[in-house]
């Protein structure tokens, strides 16, 4: 005999169900648009007035587990500053390198007028000011810093989006929050490349919700 479960849906980790809690996915929005961006690469732009508070667009993919994304990304280039995964929780992560829409295209931006929203354990994106068409949609990535990132990890996710209040990186805390490491002689660093088969460095950053 079947017995009724009154718990909230929950989605387990590496597993993509279709049926989501809380209504049908936001895969795309006639509000916005992919192209060329001037702050990097692809961006997304409102091709109508958006109101301030509209939801915009859900952040769409593959949902893994954090050990199953460090696997799919062993081999990443750790120099490359794109990122696609974005954290939901402890266990979860959606990876929109695979099944993903346009949400992953939505750029970083110091001055923000959007932000990313947890509900469910679904990542949306929500407009947080009135933005005119034509204008690019950004958030604060907040990408988490990790004991083991390479010693250039500043520099790889320095943020360029000139504007005022610009905080300089797209990593939170802004700072690095431990000891600074000293400065490692040129002669020292050419010898000690990064290498990338131990599985050691957490590949692929994470994008995460504000706090
Ligand atoms: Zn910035």
């Amino acid at each position: 005999m079947p017995t009724a479960t009154k718990r909230k849906p929950q989605y387990p980790a590496d597993q993509n169900d279709e049926v989501l809690p809380g209504g049908p996915k936001i895969v795309s929005s006639p509000l916005v648009k992919v192209r060329r961006s001037k702050v990097h690469g692809n961006g997304v732009f409102a091709v109508k007035p958006i109101k301030k508070g509209t939801r915009i667009i859900e952040y769409l993919g593959d949902r893994v587990s954090h050990k199953a994304a460090d696997k799919r990304y062993e081999g990443h280039d750790e120099n490359d500053n794109h990122t696609f995964l974005f954290i939901v929780d402890k266990r979860t992560l959606i990876d929109a390198g695979v099944r993903g829409n346009a949400a992953r295209f939505i750029n970083h931006k110091c001055e923000a007028n959007c932000e990313s929203e947890i509900e469910d354990q679904r990542v949306f994106i929500d407009a947080i000011r009135n933005i005119k068409p034509g204008e690019e949609l950004g958030y604060d990535y907040q990408i988490g810093r990790e004991k083991d990132d390479p010693p250039n990890v500043d520099e790889i996710f320095a943020c360029r989006c000139g504007a005022k209040t610009c905080r300089g990186t797209m990593l939170y805390p802004a700072k690095r929050p431990v000891a600074r490491k000293k400065k490692v002689s040129k002669k020292k660093s050419a010898k000690k490349k990064p290498t990338k088969k131990s599985g050691k460095t957490k590949a692929g950053k994470r994008k995460q919700a504000g706090r």
